[in-house]
């Protein structure tokens, strides 16, 4: 696989290239069990163990934070408080691996819990928080949390292609979703299908803010 490496803290907490291989493998399984509603994307939080598991689930609760980077960090602290272990302590040590380049919000989350590294598949060209839109896994931010290791690429190709069929099956959410971005006459809608599902990672379901394209506009600027 291609990958590439940016940022320089968290290097410690990075598998081997053979458990990365693994881990992710557990990453790709998670969004099979989400049937076809939510845009498949999932994650994995490792703290020596899997401490967290996650899959979208936007649509299933009617909650547009559901993202399975969130989804993953609430275990994470349910596991915490179960073993009776510091949450920090254990955040600073613990790698995250995901389908998806980590969208703003969660990158954000991820970086004020002090996660050192996310290992992520395909980039998030719409909602990215690793590079793609903003860059707040590494950006100088002060009073942010800390500044985490990405490692990008892996399988990226594949994550790609999961969500281009998801995109491609006859969804109400995703169908829905796709009509809607056509009628505002926007940029995206001159685009063939096939580009739209590369760039419609997230949630395309009507209850996300971040759909509005005003909303990256004025986070770029
Ligand atoms: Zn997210």
């Amino acid at each position: 696989s291609r990958r590439s490496c940016h940022g320089n803290r968290g290097g410690e907490f990075l598998s081997s290239e053979e458990e990365t291989e693994r881990w992710m493998c557990s990453a790709f399984d998670m969004p099979k069990t989400s049937g076809e509603r939510e845009v498949p994307v999932g994650c994995l939080m490792v703290y020596n163990e899997v401490v967290g598991k996650g899959r979208n689930k936007v649509n299933e609760t009617r909650n547009a934070t559901r993202h399975a980077e969130m989804v993953a960090l609430d275990q994470l602290l349910d596991w915490c408080r179960r073993s009776n272990l510091d949450v920090s302590s254990v955040c600073k040590r613990t790698a995250l691996y995901v389908t998806v380049e980590p969208c703003i919000m969660c990158a954000a989350a991820l970086r004020l819990s002090n996660i050192p590294v996310v290992v992520y598949g395909c980039r998030n060209e719409r909602f990215g928080g690793c590079g793609s839109v903003l860059d707040v896994s590494s950006a100088d931010l002060p009073h942010t949390g800390n500044t985490f290791k990405c490692v990008s690429g892996h399988r990226a190709e594949e994550a790609v292609e999961m969500l281009k069929s998801f995109y491609k099956q006859e969804n109400p959410n995703a169908g829905g979703a796709l009509q809607q971005l056509a009628s505002k006459k926007d940029e995206a809608s001159k685009q063939t299908y096939d580009e739209l599902n590369v760039s419609s990672i997230c949630c395309w379901c009507e209850m996300c803010p971040l759909t509005d394209k005003s909303v990256k506009v004025k986070l770029t600027t």
